[in-house]
């Protein structure tokens, strides 16, 4: 079964990128460190195994941020015109947040959860119906299985403990 593409790219066009299928699940990040890093109020970010993204154009590189973690936020960007295109939390390796807005249609996909919005600013409504949560959440409750089995599926081909 063919999946559906879809295409996204930086600011100036210097960076093209593709992504293969839908990502197995959607952040919308309204914490601190993302309201700085986007100058918005949030980020929208899709979940997708790295091995789904590829760059068709350009060559992207990595800015790294430090975080609470501990762990390395390695961020890719158009080294001409600086757009971020996706993240590596934690650089695992085997999984990309890919900022949604990137996208030629950046209305594909809507968040599935709303985190950190203990520092959400004031003025912004969330629909009624939306999923979120003052901080994290949990995984296993939230995501849908089949995206759980498709994060397992890749952890594993990417042999890594997290
Ligand atoms: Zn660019
Ligand atoms: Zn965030």
């Amino acid at each position: 079964m063919a999946e559906t593409v879809f295409e996204g790219g930086c600011f100036c066009g210097a960076v093209r990128f593709r992504m293969h299928g839908r990502p197995m699940f959607v952040h919308a990040c309204h914490c601190k460190d993302c309201q700085r890093q986007t100058g918005g109020p949030f980020v929208v970010n899709g979940l997708i195994e790295a091995d789904r993204l590829a760059v068709t154009q350009g060559s992207p590189q990595i800015t790294t941020l430090p975080t609470d973690s501990g762990y390395p936020h390695d961020v890719v960007r158009c080294s001409d015109c600086g757009t971020a295109l996706w993240s590596d939390y934690g650089r695992r390796g085997w999984m990309a947040f890919i900022r949604i807005a990137t996208l030629d249609e950046p209305g594909s996909f809507q968040p599935d959860v709303h985190i950190y919005t203990r520092s959400k600013l004031p003025w912004l409504p969330l629909p009624a119906a939306a999923r979120s949560f003052a901080e994290y959440y949990d995984m296993k409750q939230e995501w849908p299985p089949e995206s759980l089995a498709r994060r397992e599926a890749a952890r594993h081909k990417a042999g890594a403990k997290r």
